[in-house]
């Protein structure tokens, strides 16, 4: 995390370095941020589920161990990865099936530093209420939301 003088600084950089105006320069620099964090959230999601229990899983390994399943006594493996909220952009849903059997559970995972999207309090309406409102980033399949369409702002 940078501080505040940090971005300053660097949003002072950009400009001079640019010719752009502090909003302007401020708000490329936030995309090229919003960018880099896109790409982490589409690989946390883009992945092919292990085919041997024996190596590692591709998701990089933040899940957990596959359990054994109750029915056919074989192990689950990690199979999926998906947001698991729709405004807490840091909780992910690891899907895991039985590799003998139908079988499937779902658990939830929070990935603090991977986030699938930016989570923005909006005023919505005419009730004025502050609500919270996530946007998921582009490339990111979310089960509930769409992926931001751009809107010209
Ligand atoms: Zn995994
Ligand atoms: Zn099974």
């Amino acid at each position: 995390m940078t501080t505040n003088r940090g971005r300053k600084d660097v949003i002072r950089d950009r400009m001079a370095a640019t010719g752009e105006s502090y909003n302007v320069a401020a708000r490329n620099l936030k995309a090229m941020k919003d960018m880099g964090a896109t790409r982490e959230a589409v690989l946390v999601q883009r992945w092919s589920p292990a085919d041997s229990p024996d190596v590692p899983c591709p998701c990089g390994g933040t899940c957990e161990p596959g359990e054994t399943c109750e029915r056919c006594h074989a192990t689950y493996r990690h199979v999926k990865r998906y947001p698991g909220s729709v405004t807490d952009v840091g909780v992910w849903a690891d899907r895991y099936e039985c590799r003998g059997c139908p079988a499937s559970y779902t658990l939830t995972v929070r990935l603090a530093d991977r986030p699938w999207g930016v989570a923005e309090t909006v005023i919505q309406g005419g009730s004025a209420e502050p609500v919270v409102r996530a946007r998921v980033f582009p490339g990111v399949l979310h089960p509930l939301l769409r992926p931001e369409t751009p809107e010209g702002d």
